[in-house]
Formats: structure tokens, sequence, C-alpha cells
């Protein structure tokens, strides 16, 4: 069997070596004689795994103790929902900042539920750069600031964080959690899908200070409340057992690589090889100012787009697979995720040269 290499921007590549895991345990684990899918949630076996799950992030990220960290349903997505619900009332002034697709959808959703202001943005020059934050609109009111650290789509990544003041800064972090460190108690609240550096599609994670919930307004579903999540332990329903349990095993994995400074470096080095590359190419671009460039994702245009069809074809004949861009930006995207290794970033690096030689 040949793995190839899986440049998806989600659901993305996981570490061999816990497919292997996985594997080796599917039909029996750890001698119980069973799966941990047919495991009850609330079994002695499912509630170990549950429980390390958790005190392996907490170290890895080294969460403070007054945080909650609730394993939940629903995607990223249906925490653009419930942040408005938990945390302002239908007047409430939210504040968000503009940088690309994700935090659009974010501003929508949240604009049915709570008074939004947009107090930032980058749209005018394509999302090519993160707005100054001494230049954003904020209001000392707000109930939160919301900012999206990592733009998947467009590739563009904040190199650092804004002093909120007393304003919970919220941070949708689907794309970039886990890929280096950060300083979990500058946040009010972190939330992410897990599909990209966590583990299979079906989990979410939200890491939210504790003294932020147990607020939600009137009529808010009790499954989209965090506190009552909080208080079941992430088990009020039956929670994405599966899902949870992969994730686990992603943890201990980045634990054994080195940790979030170890991946830090490695992910420097993969990204920062491929945009130098690119960008000593006249073949290829990305249009991102190298300041926010994302370590995660990575977009690239061919100078013809009439060769794109011809570059992924070549592509996929090599292994390198789900290197189209997003289909509302065009071009082509390298996801560049903790369990890429830097071998399938040199395997592409040398697919993009051996290309542009012959087509450029
Ligand atoms: N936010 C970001 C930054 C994302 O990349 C994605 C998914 N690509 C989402 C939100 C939506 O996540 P989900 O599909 O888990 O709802």
């Amino acid at each position: 069997m040949t793995r190839a290499y899986n440049f998806c921007a989600g659901p993305a590549a996981l570490p061999a070596e816990v497919l292997e895991q996985a594997r080796d345990e599917m039909l029996d684990w750890q001698g119980r004689g069973l799966s941990v899918m047919e495991m009850s949630h609330r079994g002695e076996a499912f509630m170990g795994i549950a429980e390390q799950a958790e005190k392996d992030l907490r170290e890895l990220m080294n969460i403070p103790d007054d945080y909650a960290v609730l394993f939940l349903q629903g995607g990223a997505s249906s925490q653009f929902s419930a942040l408005p619900l938990n945390l302002a009332g239908p007047n409430d002034p939210v504040d968000y900042v503009n940088t690309g697709v994700w935090s659009r959808k974010a501003i929508a959703e949240a604009a049915r539920m709570a008074d939004v202001k947009e107090v930032a943005s980058s749209e005018a020059d394509g999302y090519a750069h993160v707005p100054d934050p001494s230049q954003w609109q904020t209001r000392d009111n707000a109930r939160y600031l919301h900012i999206t650290p990592n733009e998947t789509i467009g590739g563009l990544a904040y190199n650092r964080f804004p002093e909120a003041g007393n304003v919970p800064l919220v941070a949708d972090w689907s794309s970039a959690i886990l890929s280096e460190p950060v300083d979990v108690s500058r946040f009010g609240m972190i939330y992410a899908g897990a599909q990209k550096n966590i583990g299979p599609a079906g989990l979410t994670l939200v890491i939210v200070r504790r003294d932020l919930i147990g607020n939600a307004r009137e009529g808010t579903p009790v499954m989209m409340d965090y506190a009552v999540a909080d208080k079941a332990d992430s088990m009020y329903n039956t929670p994405p057992t599966y899902a949870w349990y992969l994730a686990g095993l992603v943890f201990q994995w980045l634990k054994r690589q080195g940790g979030l400074e170890a991946m830090a470096e490695r992910n420097r080095r993969k990204a920062s090889k491929l945009y130098s590359f690119i960008d000593e190419s006249a073949f290829y671009a990305n249009p991102v100012n190298p300041e926010n460039r994302s370590l995660m994702n990575v977009p690239f245009t061919l100078a013809d787009d009439s060769l794109n069809a011809a570059f992924l074809e070549g592509a996929e004949a090599r292994g390198l697979l789900n290197l189209k861009g997003h289909r509302s930006v065009g071009g082509m995207r390298a996801s560049i995720y903790n369990a890429m290794p830097e071998e399938g970033v040199d395997a592409l690096i040398d697919y993009m040269a051996g290309f542009e030689k012959e087509k450029g």
C-alpha cells in the first residue's frame, strides 16, 4: 500500500501512525473485545479515553484551568450561531473583523442574532493582508471581538493578535489550531472544526473561559448552550465518540513529535520552502502579503489558467492529491497541516518545478 500526499483543506490528511493505531485497535480495543465505536459513552473505557484526550489537549495548548474544553458536534459553522447565543443578547454589540470567506460567514450568521459591527476589513484588496489592529474601529462595550486567525480559502493568517482590553477575543481557529503554540489566556474563546488539525470531521472543539458561559440568551437550543455542555462533560447527548478517540490519538502523536513548539518549527520550514519556491518562480504566484501568509493553506496560481487541468492531472498521477483551489477563488491550494510530512512538500515542489520547465 502506498499513501498519497493529500493536500486537501479538510477533511485533511491524518498522521499515518494514528491511522495505523486506529486500525490495530479497530476490532478489539485494548483487549475489551469491541471497537471504540461500539462502546457506551458512559462506560468506564470510553470515559477514560475522553478524559485522557482532554488532559492531553490541555497540556499541549497549556489551557488554563478556568477554561472549559468542550467536545461538540455541528462543525465550526454551528459555533457561528452558538457564539452570539451564548455570549450576547439580541441587541448587544458584537465586533467582527472581516479577513475572508470564513469571517464573512461568521458575520452573516451573527448578524441574524445580534448587533454586528464589521470593525475592519481587507476585502478591498482581495484579502491580501490582515488589517492593522491599531486601525480597528472596535467598541468598548462589545460583548466580544471575533477574528479568524487563519483564513483557509484565502491563505491569510494573523502574525500577531490585538489587545482587546476587557472585550473577550474570540477566534475561529479551525484551520490552524495546534499548528503552533498560542497563549490561550489572551482569548475568551477559541473554536475549531476538527477535520484539519485535530481529527476526523464530526467533532468540534470549543475552549471557553468559564466566566463567559452560563448566561445564554433565552430560547438558546439546549444543544448549543455551552454551560449545559460543560456541566455534562460534553455528554449531554451522545458525543461523536470515535472522532473524539481519534482526536485523542492525534494529541498523543503531537506530544510524541515534541508538542506545538516542534510542530511550529516544522510547519514554518514546510511553508517557507513552498513560498520561497513560488516567489522565485515567474510561473507560479501567491497574492498574499508575505507577512500574513498562512503556514497551513498555500494558495497559488499558474501563469496560464488554461494549464490548470493538466497541472492537476499530472499531480494526481504522482500521488499529489486535492490541489485544486477553492471554487470561489480558483487556481490551486496546497493545505499543509501538521500531518503533511516535509517530504510531501518536497514532492510537490519537485513536481511544480518539473511542470514549469515543461510548460512554462
Ligand atoms: N471556519 C474556517 C476557518 C474553516 O476553514 C471552516 C471549514 N473549512 C469552517 C469555519 C466551517 O467549518 P465546518 O465545516 O466544520 O462547519
